[in-house]
């Protein structure tokens, strides 16, 4: 009987990126080695034993979230955590065939340290993070021109603005990659740091905004919309 670590199963809004205001039912996994200094979910970090839950389980609990209103929900994000770890994996691609085999179109938020191929091309959706210098880790940026080149079609990038350098470390990488795969069309998105504890950051946006204005608009600005309504704080929403 498989089993899967999962930090949360939830229904709600798609808060940010290229699907905000997207209805699904989002599977969190529990366990991320990572480490991002910003992360907002640090309550998914350990890789919890009591955390395990069966496959069945998982798949009826989203079934019963996605009967909630008056029209069946068919869209699931799968998230973390890191649900692309190794100890992971296996569970999460039986859990992807087993979501495809329902009717579930896929979402799939991956941190940007790694491509797994099969999880890739279960996907229907995918998408990467580039982790900016505030985050304390690096995405490569052969790793990045492999998923453009490979799933690009499926996806967006997305990276969290904390401040100047953040913002600058995005625009070289973007260029770089330009120079590498030439014209794409995956949107690379940028979100602008709201952090637990915090009051809406309205100048942090305002400025990315500008700086994205005053250097070609490489970018499209997307905020954290259920942070903005509910408070960066809430979970599950
Ligand atoms: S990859 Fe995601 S869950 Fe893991 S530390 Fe970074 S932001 Fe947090």
């Amino acid at each position: 009987m498989t089993k899967i670590l999962i930090n949360t199963i939830y229904r709600a809004t798609e808060g940010e990126g290229v699907q905000l205001g997207s209805p699904q039912i989002f599977i969190r996994f529990q366990g991320c080695a990572i480490g991002c200094v910003n992360c907002d979910s640090k309550d998914t970090w350990e890789f919890k034993p009591e955390a395990a839950m069966e496959m069945e389980a998982v798949l009826a609990k989203v079934d019963e979230l996605a009967s909630e209103g008056r029209w069946p929900l068919r869209r699931v994000s799968i998230t973390g955590g890191d649900p692309l770890h190794p100890q992971h994996v296996p569970a999460l691609m039986e859990l992807m065939i087993d979501l495809k085999l329902k009717g579930y179109w896929i979402n799939l938020e991956a941190a940007g340290s790694r491509i797994v191929d099969d999880v890739f091309k279960a996907a229907d959706f995918i998408s990467f993070d580039f982790k900016t210098p505030s985050t304390g880790v690096r995405t490569s940026l052969e790793l990045l021109a492999r998923f453009i080149r490979e799933y690009g079609h499926k996806g967006q990038i997305k990276a969290v603005i904390a401040d100047n350098a953040d913002f600058g470390a995005a625009f070289e990488a973007r260029r770089q990659i330009d120079e590498q795969v030439g014209a794409h069309p995956i949107p690379w998105v940028l979100t602008p740091c709201f952090s637990p504890g915090e009051k809406m950051p309205l100048k942090r946006f305002q400025e990315v905004m500008k700086l994205n204005e005053d250097w070609g608009a490489p970018f499209r600005v997307i905020g954290q919309q259920h942070k903005w309504l509910y408070g960066a704080d809430a979970k599950n929403v």
